[in-house]
């Protein structure tokens, strides 16, 4: 009886507990998850349907095909994922052991990483202010530097942050001007137009991602994208283990597996119907933000310059605490996370990550300072508008 009794009260009590739990922790909200459009799955379907289950197939052709018609691009491979592509633009550009590098310092690590696996030298390059990407007085500065040497770097990575087109016009005069191609990391960026040109179409080789967090998505993948046909041509070849043409398995060159599956790109064609939507989905997410906190103290957005047109995939905001009354961007993310919010840090440097220590560097503490005070919004393009208001509710709470 005695035991009945104890049993009722330790369910009635864990019940309490739970409910309890369940009240006072709101859903989460996370930063940027996937979001599917219900177009996807027709596509999925075709590949079951013809067996293609396989790293090629109409799926990958049609991808292929549409990312140009929405990019502007003359040619594009889907690959495995937007590292691999990287990795590729710099294999294809010959880089090698001895060889250096420029790199936009602020940046996720995938843009670097690819320089590594080449046994090249990384040489990292400051942001500017106006759109938190490459500098080019810090990138003239090291090709300079690199030229009265007579050294000429292998190539010039540059990336658009959270969707925010380089100042392209520059740095492509000035990569030109020494002779070093350009590489463009538009990982983030697809959907987004510079002066009405396409992200992806601005480097030698572009490279974009559709990781899961990523504007659109394949659960996984990336394409390269290039002007010139023998590029992308060399890239499939390359990333299908460079097999020779022989009936048996012939190779002159090291090879690579790195093709995107059939049915990933089934899921990309779902996904590129709704790029548009997802764009304009982000962007009224930065809109609302910048309404509802615009005013507060210290508090700035990521610019976007005149002539620039951003896909604004993650919202990106400064926290100067001089000016906020003593609270850093840090204790705002920490009041996010008691919400059961999800917000993260702007990138942190590439020259101040310990795996890349000792690396070359070149410029000021632009990029430095964007990760001290910067921090990135949810900005996930199926957000609710009271998963948008309870964000700025709790910013408003710290920062009034
Ligand atoms: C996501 C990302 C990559 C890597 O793409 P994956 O498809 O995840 O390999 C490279 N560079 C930048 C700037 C990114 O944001």
């Amino acid at each position: 009886m005695i035991e009945w009794v104890v049993l009722l009260f330790y369910i009635f009590n864990q019940s309490l507990i739970l409910s309890f739990d369940y009240m006072t922790t709101p859903p989460k909200i996370w930063l940027s998850s996937p979001h599917m459009s219900g177009r996807e799955l027709p596509y999925v379907q075709e590949a079951f349907t013809g067996n293609w289950i396989a790293p090629l197939g109409p799926n990958v052709d049609a991808f292929e095909r549409e990312l140009c018609a929405v990019t502007g691009a003359a040619h594009t491979a889907a690959l495995s994922s937007g590292t691999a592509a990287l990795h590729l633009a710099l294999v294809m550009l010959d880089v090698g052991p001895g060889d250096i590098v420029l790199c936009q310092t602020f940046t996720f690590s995938a843009s670097a990483n690819p320089i590594l696996y080449q046994g090249a030298t990384p040489v990292f390059i400051d942001s500017e202010a106006d759109t938190w990407n490459l500098c080019p007085e810090a990138l003239e500065e090291a090709l300079r530097y690199y030229a009265t040497r007579g050294k000429r770097p292998k190539a010039v990575i540059g990336v658009h942050l959270y969707g925010m087109p380089a100042k392209m016009e520059e740095i492509l005069a000035i990569c030109a001007c020494y002779g070093v191609p350009f590489v463009e990391d538009a990982a983030e960026a697809l959907g987004a137009t510079y002066r009405g040109q396409g992200a992806g179409t601005f480097g030698r080789i572009s490279v974009l991602s559709f990781n899961g967090n990523k504007i659109i998505t394949t659960s996984g993948g990336g394409a390269l994208l290039s002007a010139e046909e023998s590029l992308v041509k060399k890239a499939r070849f390359l990333a299908t283990q460079a097999r020779d043409t022989a009936p048996h398995y012939e190779h002159s060159q090291i090879g690579y597996n790195y093709r995107m599956s059939n049915v990933c790109a089934g899921i990309g064609r779902g996904q590129l119907e709704v790029l548009a939507e997802r764009v304009a989905q982000r962007r009224a997410n930065f809109e609302y933000y910048q309404q509802e906190l615009s005013g507060l103290p210290g508090l700035a957005f990521q610019p976007e310059a005149a002539g620039s047109f951003s896909n604004r995939w993650l919202t990106g905001i400064l926290i100067d605490p001089t000016q906020a009354h003593g609270i850093s961007r840090e204790a705002v993310r920490l009041a996010l996370e008691k919400e059961n919010i999800e917000a993260r840090p702007l990138w942190k440097p590439m020259h101040l990550q310990p795996v890349f220590a000792g690396a070359p560097y070149f410029g000021e503490s632009v990029a430095a300072e964007l990760f001290a005070n910067g921090l990135c919004l949810p900005s996930g393009s199926n957000l609710s508008p009271e998963d948008l208001a309870r964000v700025t509710t709790a910013i408003r709470q710290v920062l009034k």
